[in-house]
């Protein structure tokens, strides 16, 4: 049994994680804040240190900081949770974006508890979010932003629940009770998904998102995500043109992933009965053009002016989506110094041409 010292200052989840490291054998310390966090190390040194970012009375970088400076707890293993990426991040032995999911939560606490020496850093997360206040008399937009991040302390917490009452009842074997369990994760990770697309928007609408660049060949990275795509939707025929030569493009790999998974569940989801779709990848004077296509209904041409604008919908279906995604990858290639548009007609479905620099 090892000793994990746990500071969060959101209660729900500070009693979720400590639940979770109870259940892995191990006991839990919990902090508040970083600097009952720090007190607490000092007089009983942990073996490892779970700690959020946003805290208040010490960070949880200060924390890490100050506990490095102490002799005898510099070598503790750190493993750091946040919403945002928090500069120095890498410090910490592993950095885990939240919300977090419960499995992954269990992996970095055994391996760190396992190491129990500093070890190689992990690649930055997902989900970047910055702390935001909507000043009084808020406008709409800036009031939403304000909600999706309340909303995402509450919501992690209520998705680590529902992710430890499905691993219960599916030990029980209660089939039914995992069905329900199944349906509640289901839907929270929707609100999840429709909370990141909000704050995503309105920090691109703000211009606060910045781009981490790399000048690297796009065509392993489009075949890439051609194959995550294969796998994971089988019944749907991929193709994948243009891509037999190197093209050296200056781009953000997580953020055109962004934009390609969103023109790519699209292509899924309105492709109908021609379960195909096409990746390709052409060059125009300066500019790779990747192209994605399907066969699908298309898009009726009073709809295409406004398609991406937010929450803009052309089907009335709302089981269907939110309307954020096309404003995002737009905003996302105009970021890059491109563009997104679309060709489409009714009944023969729809291209949408995503236009990178060759340098930028
Ligand atoms: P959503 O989450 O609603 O899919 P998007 O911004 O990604 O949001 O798309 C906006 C709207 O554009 C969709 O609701 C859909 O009506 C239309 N649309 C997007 N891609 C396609 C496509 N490939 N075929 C037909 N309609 C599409």
């Amino acid at each position: 049994m090892s000793l994990v010292l746990i500071a969060e200052d959101e209660e729900a989840l500070l009693e979720i994680f400590a639940e979770v490291v109870e259940g892995l054998g191990h006991r839990a310390v919990r902090a508040h804040n970083g600097e009952e966090a720090l007190t607490l190390a000092r007089t009983e040194p942990p073996d490892l240190v779970v700690s959020d970012h946003m805290m208040p009375r010490r960070t949880g970088m200060e924390l890490l900081r100050a506990l490095r400076e102490e002799p005898h707890l510099s070598t503790v293993p750190f493993v750091l949770l946040s919403a945002a990426r928090p500069v120095g991040r890498e410090e910490a032995d592993t950095f885990l974006a939240k919300p977090v999911d419960l499995s992954s939560f269990e992996q970095a606490v055994t391996a760190a508890l396992r190491s129990r020496t500093p070890s190689e850093p992990r690649p930055p997360g997902h989900g970047a979010m910055r702390e935001s206040r909507p000043a009084s008399g808020a406008a709409r937009e800036e009031l939403i932003n304000w909600v999706a991040h309340e909303l995402k302390t509450p919501l992690s917490s209520a998705r680590l629940n529902a992710q430890v009452l499905l691993r219960k009842v599916a030990q029980r074997g209660a089939e039914a009770e995992c069905r329900s369990a199944e349906a509640v994760l289901r839907q929270l990770d929707r609100m999840n998904q429709l909370i990141t697309s909000i704050l995503d928007a309105g920090r691109l609408s703000e211009g606060k998102v910045e781009l981490r660049t790399a000048y690297c060949d796009i065509v392993p990275f489009l075949t890439e995500v051609v194959s995550e795509w294969r796998e994971l939707e089988p019944h749907v025929e991929f193709l994948l043109t243009g891509t037999r030569d190197p093209v050296l493009v200056s781009f953000d790999a997580e953020r055109v992933r962004q934009v390609l998974n969103n023109l790519l569940s699209n292509a899924v989801k309105y492709c109908g009965e021609r379960k195909r779709v096409e990746l390709g990848l052409g060059l125009s004077p300066g500019l790779a053009v990747i192209h994605v296509r399907d066969w699908g209904a298309g898009i009726p041409a009073s709809e295409l002016p406004n398609i991406f604008d937010r929450f803009q919908r052309a089907d009335d279906n709302p089981d269907r989506g939110h309307g954020l995604g096309l404003f995002i990858a737009s905003q996302l290639a105009r970021l890059h110094g491109g563009s997104l548009s679309v060709r489409s007609s009714r009944g023969e479905g729809s291209t949408f041409l995503l236009r990178l620099p060759l340098r930028h």
